[in-house]
């Protein structure tokens, strides 16, 4: 409403002065809107060479004339920009803002007794008056834009960022260049709308080069860091999450998914993801090798840019919400395999670039690294830690644990530490009778008996043979002796099932297994770690073996 309303006015006291040359108004648009198109995007922000033209037509048509080609050709840019449905509030703001800078810096020029007459243009005496049309031109135009990205987006009220700088320079270079527009155009008329536009479009197309030759090299030192950072991290999820969380700031994006492929399995599992910059998790069941896009990508194990829904539209699976427009996946390469893939999604259209595919791909190289460093950091932690026929803690790890439960004890962090002592009855005898391999699979399957029974905060390991340990923080003699007999229970109630490796056929066997136990607590029976487990054993041995076994035993002093 006041857009046309506000044109209108402006026609009747500033008539323009198009008589006759109705064409050369068109031919100018049309350069305004080449100039459009080709905007240099700093952050965020286009920046063009228009402001070159629209002087020289203000200059020759008069404030209305500046204000309607000003604001289509604005129009072209932000169709140029491909905004998302919920940042189409851009075009009236903008149109406003538009509207409201040409009329006061036209005012301006008037109210300082500037005027379109030719001579009086190129005189000296008027230059200093272009010179302050242009400047409150440049600096009503900051002003709005700060004003509106605080008042909208609470950005803080900036008035020199980058952007503010570059378009301070641009319209210092094409300050000169409209004004000679202005002088050809009296000298030739509608001919120096092409001797003036051509160079213009140069100029424009080489600082657009130059600006995103910039921002690739800028995009690629932060690609260099952020790989620094990925590949000291120690564990599989927080190089994940470190990784869907921060790569939107490097490659411009609202979502990023991590999938998983299993070449052997025939599977693809989705590892991680971010959507708007929130980390989340949700199990989706794993699909098959040529599935999705991920399987589109392990298919060609080429990196893929999509520029709108429709493009990918056929390929997708429902995981992609329905807001998502462009995308670009990049295959995660290890040895020469694609053994994972990176999806990169955004809202707007064509959002991606083939230097973001470039990019994305050097990261997804320290990605698997990063991956494959963590993974080999955990099994052979696993290795180290773990006991490999039954999957128990070792008894280093115990041991470890056990000194640490100790310092806890001392300084009071837990009141008490019970130890539990387990031996399987006569065990050399089971060996005998169905073989060794029938032995290991009844002590494996006594340690996950054991697991099942295990309180949070207990700690089970293999001490060694056929005998296992059991440290309790915070569980008394009496609790622990209570769980000693739930586990001696367990073990005695229940036959183990094995295959017999004696004869051929291996038939299924059922073996009656039991166990000795004896336990001591710390503070009561012991005052170190090695007391603890001596006093432990001596239950056990004295307690419950020679008292006939299959049963549980505390220490007495
Ligand atoms: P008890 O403890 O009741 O006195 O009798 P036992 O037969 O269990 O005697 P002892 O504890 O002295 O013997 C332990 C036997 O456990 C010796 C060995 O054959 C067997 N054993 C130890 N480690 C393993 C193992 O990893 N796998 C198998 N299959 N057997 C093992
Ligand atoms: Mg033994
Ligand atoms: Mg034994």
């Amino acid at each position: 409403m006041i857009i046309p309303a506000g044109i209108t006015l402006s026609f009747q006291h500033f008539p323009p002065l198009i008589t006759g040359r109705g064409w050369d108004t068109l031919a100018f648009l049309v350069l305004m809107c080449i100039l459009s198109f080709i905007p240099m995007i700093i952050n965020n922000t286009p920046i063009s060479s228009v402001q070159g033209v629209s002087l020289a037509v203000f200059l020759i048509f008069g404030l209305a004339v500046e204000m309607i080609l000003t604001q289509i050709s604005f129009m072209f840019m932000l169709l140029m920009l491909r905004l998302r449905r919920n940042e189409m509030y851009r075009l009236p703001l903008n149109s406003l803002i538009f509207f409201f800078v040409s009329v006061v810096s036209g005012m301006i020029y008037y109210g300082i007794g500037g005027t379109h007459d030719f001579d009086a243009v190129i005189g000296p005496s008027n230059f200093w008056k272009i010179l302050i049309y242009l400047l409150v031109y440049f600096m009503l135009n900051t002003l709005f834009i700060s004003v509106s990205r605080y008042i909208l987006n609470g950005q803080k009220l900036e008035l020199f960022t980058k952007d503010a700088v570059w378009d301070f320079i641009a319209s210092l270079v094409v300050l000169p260049i409209g004004l000679i527009l202005f002088i050809l155009y009296d000298q030739l008329g509608y001919l120096s709308i092409l001797f003036g536009g051509i160079p213009l479009v140069g100029i424009a197309l080489v600082l657009k080069l130059y600006n995103s030759s910039q921002e690739v090299s800028e995009r690629l030192k932060r690609a260099g860091e952020f790989g620094h950072e990925l590949t000291q991290r120690l564990q599989v999820n927080e190089v994940l999450s470190i990784f869907v969380l921060k790569i939107p700031a490097i490659i411009p994006s609202d979502n990023a998914y991590i999938l998983d492929l299993f070449n052997e399995k025939n599977e693809i599992h989705l590892l991680g993801y971010a959507e708007q910059g929130i980390e989340k998790k949700k199990e989706i069941p794993p699909l098959t090798l040529k599935e999705g896009i991920s399987g589109f990508v392990w298919k060609s194990k080429k990196g893929v840019i999509f520029h709108k829904r429709r493009e990918w539209e056929h390929l997708d699976i429902g995981i992609l919400p329905e807001t998502i427009e462009s995308l670009l996946a990049v295959p995660i390469v290890r040895n020469e395999l694609v053994v994972g893939v990176l999806i990169l999604a955004s809202g707007r259209k064509r959002a991606y670039e083939q230097y973001h595919l470039m990019i994305t791909d050097i990261l997804c190289s320290y990605l698997a690294v990063a991956i494959e460093n963590a993974r080999h950091l955990h099994e052979t932690k696993q290795k180290s830690e773990r006991c490999a026929l039954t999957n128990l803690y070792n008894y280093r790890f115990f041991e470890d644990a056990l000194e640490n439960e100790f310092i806890k004890l001392q300084n009071r962090e837990i009141s008490t530490l019970s130890l539990i002592l387990l031996d399987i009855d006569h065990f050399k005898t089971v060996n005998d009778t169905y073989g060794h391999q029938s032995g290991n699979d009844i002590l494996a399957g006594l340690a996950r008996r054991l697991e099942r029974l295990m309180p949070a905060k207990g700690i089970v390991a293999r001490y060694g043979g056929e005998e296992f340990v059991i440290l309790l923080p915070d569980v008394s003699k009496s609790e622990a002796f209570d769980f000693a007999e739930s586990i001696r229970h367990t073990i005695a109630s229940k036959p183990f099932t094995v295959y017999s490796d004696l004869d051929d056929t291996r038939t299924i066997l059922s073996v009656p297994i039991t166990a000795s136990i004896g336990l001591a607590s710390a503070p009561l029976d012991a005052e170190d770690a090695q007391a603890l487990i001596r006093h432990a054993d001596r239950a056990m041995y004295t307690g419950a073996k020679q008292a006939g076994r299959n049963r549980v035993a505390k220490y007495v002093g």
